[in-house]
């Protein structure tokens, strides 16, 4: 048996916080959030920080200006010497990692927030990049019984050979929020308000960590990226040929088997069936921002984590 799992791990409080926002310009939920509609931050143990993270991008309403911001914190894009030619992007990434960073050193900030939305059906998605960040995946745990009615889910994506590629990254514990469905540009009152809740949630348990709770043991179950699936298209154009099927569409999350409907051809409109080899749950279905990703579905196994007690060490 598994010994390690029962024993209750200590770990430092969280005192630098920071709820980001407009990392992707025309995700509207996190950029009006930090432009003056988030919760109170402050709380007795810290005040947490907003940064709307790409000014420029948000004044123009799109996801990137030259570059897509949250692929620009891999430990070689932020060591690149800068030129006149270089990406918005990349200098505000790097000046983003001057003033929260160094990524990966001992003065990084504790904890990032980082508020996206998606165009797809993932409801309210954490994503992070491991599943031994205790601090993330007790949150998880508590945004899950805080808020019974949205169903909160843990999606896990692999470290590339450059290591993690996104903005909170550069935290000693950062996680990114999704909330969907909400279209590019667009603002949901009722996606608004249930983010601005997740987000007081997430500063009202760093404070319960802080002040000493215990965070009980136990299993919670986590969605881990196993691979994309990219449209159909031209060889010749690059075009797609095919869309997402109507039966997939929305169904993020719903267990996708070998031989079920995955897409449906534009000039036909056949259907092409899933040819992979074993049932995976789909998550960011025909997401409008991974068009140029070349990325129409992701693919997802479940799994479960066992969560250590976990409390606070004390001096
Ligand atoms: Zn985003």
């Amino acid at each position: 048996m598994d010994t390690s799992s029962s024993s209750q791990v200590l770990l430092p409080p969280l005192s630098r916080v920071v709820v980001s926002g407009g990392t992707h310009g025309d995700e509207m939920g996190g950029v009006y959030l930090v432009q003056g509609g988030a919760p109170c931050l402050k709380r007795t143990t810290f005040t947490a920080q907003t940064i709307l993270s790409n000014p420029r991008a948000t004044e123009a309403r799109r996801r990137y200006t030259e570059a897509d911001l949250n692929r620009c914190f891999t430990s070689a894009s932020l060591s690149t010497p800068l030129s006149a030619d270089s990406p918005y992007e990349l200098r505000r990434a790097q000046e983003l990692n001057r003033a929260l960073g160094p990524k990966g050193g001992p003065g990084a900030v504790d904890v990032i927030c980082d508020l996206h939305n998606t165009t797809t059906n993932m409801g309210l998605c954490l994503i992070g990049y491991s599943t031994r960040d205790w601090i993330c995946l007790h949150l998880y745990r508590y945004l899950q019984e805080q808020m019974p009615s949205a169903s909160v889910r843990y999606l896990v994506f692999e470290e590339g050979e450059e290591g993690s590629y996104s903005l909170e990254s550069m935290a000693k514990h950062g996680f990114a929020m999704e909330m969907g469905p909400q279209p590019q540009g667009v603002l949901r009152a009722d996606l608004f308000f249930q983010m601005k809740q997740a987000v007081t949630h997430t500063l009202d348990y760093i404070e319960l960590f802080n002040t000493g709770t215990v965070f009980r043991g136990g299993g919670v179950e986590v969605y881990r990226k196993v691979c994309t699936l990219d449209y159909p298209r031209d060889p010749h154009t690059h075009q797609i040929t095919a869309a997402v099927h109507p039966q997939l569409q929305d169904r993020d999350f719903c267990l996708l088997s070998p031989g079920d409907p995955l897409f449906l051809t534009l000039a036909g409109g056949e259907t092409l069936p899933y040819e992979g080899e074993t049932p995976l749950y789909p998550v960011f279905v025909n997401e409008g921002a991974y068009y140029e990703k070349n990325i129409a579905v992701t693919l997802a196994q479940k799994e479960t984590v066992l969560l250590p007690p976990m409390s606070v060490q004390r001096e």
